[in-house]
C-alpha cells in the first residue's frame, strides 16, 4: 500500500452544520492542515443506500440497496474488497449494516459483533453496534469517544491500512430534535471536540483522514429526498494530495475511487467516477 487512510462518517450532518458548528475541523482548515469541499449524496439520500454508494462508488440503482429496507450483502467490488486484493489490512468500527453490506448478512449478534479475520477478503477487523431498539426517544447509540478509541486501538494493534468509522449520533439527534435548537448546537460541538481529541494521533500514526457524512438532513430532521439540505454535506481531507478548487461540488460516487487511489489499490471497472484527489 502506498498510504494509509481513515474514513470517518458522521451520519446525517447537513453542510451548514459542519461549517457552523465544527470549530475544531474549521480551525484546521483555517490553519491549512485540512481542506474542505461540499459533497452531494446519491438518491435516495437515505442511510443504507448512501453507505453502499460510499463504499462501491456506484448509485443505488446499480448496487441495489434502494432503501433502508433492503439490507443484504452487496455483490459488487468495494473499498474493503479492493484494498484486500492489494494486500492491505482493513478495519471497521461502524453500524452493523456495513458488515452486512460488505462482508456477510444477516448480522449474527454473537458471531459478528466483533471479529478478527486476517484472511478475510473484506473486513479483517470489525467492531460493530446494531442500535437495536432505536426509536424517536431512545437513540441506542454508543458514545463517540468509545468508537474513536476503538478505531485507534485497531490501528495500533493491527496496523490497519484502511479503517472506517461510522456513527449515527447526529443523525439520530436530527431526527429527534431537528436542527434549529440548542440540543443540536451542543451535539455538534461535542462531537467536534471528541473527534479533535483523536484526530492528531491518527495523523501522527501516518494516516490520511477524511471526515464526512452520508447525507444531510432538512431543518425538520428529514432526509431521503432531493435538495441541498437533504443531500449536501461537507468533506474534510487531511493529507498531502492535491484537490479541486474550493467551490467544486463533489459527487458521493467519487469517494470510493478516491480512497482506493490514495491507498495505492487498483480502481475496479465498476467505479466510473474520477478520484477528486491527485
Ligand atoms: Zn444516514
Amino acid at each position: 500500500m502506498d498510504r494509509k487512510l481513515l474514513l470517518i462518517i458522521l451520519d446525517g450532518v447537513p453542510y451548514g452544520n459542519w461549517r457552523r458548528y465544527f470549530g475544531c475541523l474549521e480551525g484546521w482548515v483555517a490553519s491549512g492542515e485540512a481542506r474542505v469541499w461540499k459533497m452531494r449524496a446519491s438518491l435516495p439520500s437515505m442511510s443504507g443506500p448512501c453507505y453502499a454508494s460510499i463504499h462501491t462508488g456506484v448509485p443505488p440503482q446499480v448496487h441495489g440497496v434502494l432503501s433502508n429496507g433492503h439490507i443484504h450483502r452487496v455483490d459488487m467490488p468495494d473499498i474493503f474488497s479492493e484494498t484486500r486484493k492489494a494486500g492491505g489490512v482493513t478495519g471497521a468500527v461502524t453500524h452493523s449494516w456495513w458488515s452486512e453490506f460488505f462482508n456477510r448478512a444477516p448480522f449474527d449478534y454473537v458471531r459478528d459483533i466483533e471479529y478478527d479475520e486476517p484472511e478475510s477478503t473484506s473486513i479483517n477487523h470489525g467492531r460493530f453496534h446494531t442500535m437495536t431498539g432505536y426509536d424517536h426517544k431512545n437513540q441506542a447509540t454508543p458514545s463517540d469517544v468509545d468508537l474513536f478509541a476503538t478505531l485507534t486501538s485497531l490501528c495500533a494493534r493491527f496496523s490497519l491500512d484502511y479503517g472506517i468509522l461510522h456513527t449515527c449520533t447526529l443523525d439520530s439527534m436530527g431526527h429527534r430534535f431537528g436542527h434549529d435548537c440548542t440540543e443540536m448546537d451542543h451535539a455538534c460541538a461535542l462531537l467536534d471536540a471528541m473527534l479533535a481529541k483523536f484526530l492528531p494521533a491518527w495523523r501522527q500514526m501516518g494516516y490520511e483522514v477524511i471526515v464526512t457524512a452520508d447525507h444531510g438532513q432538512s431543518l425538520r430532521g428529514h432526509h431521503g429526498g432531493t435538495g441541498e439540505d437533504q443531500q449536501d454535506f461537507a468533506l474534510y481531507y487531511f493529507g498531502q494530495a492535491e484537490g479541486p478548487s474550493k467551490d467544486a461540488l463533489l459527487d458521493q460516487r467519487q469517494l470510493a475511487p478516491t480512497v482506493l487511489s490514495r491507498l495505492g489499490a487498483a480502481v475496479p471497472e465498476t467505479m466510473k467516477h474520477e478520484s477528486f484527489l491527485t
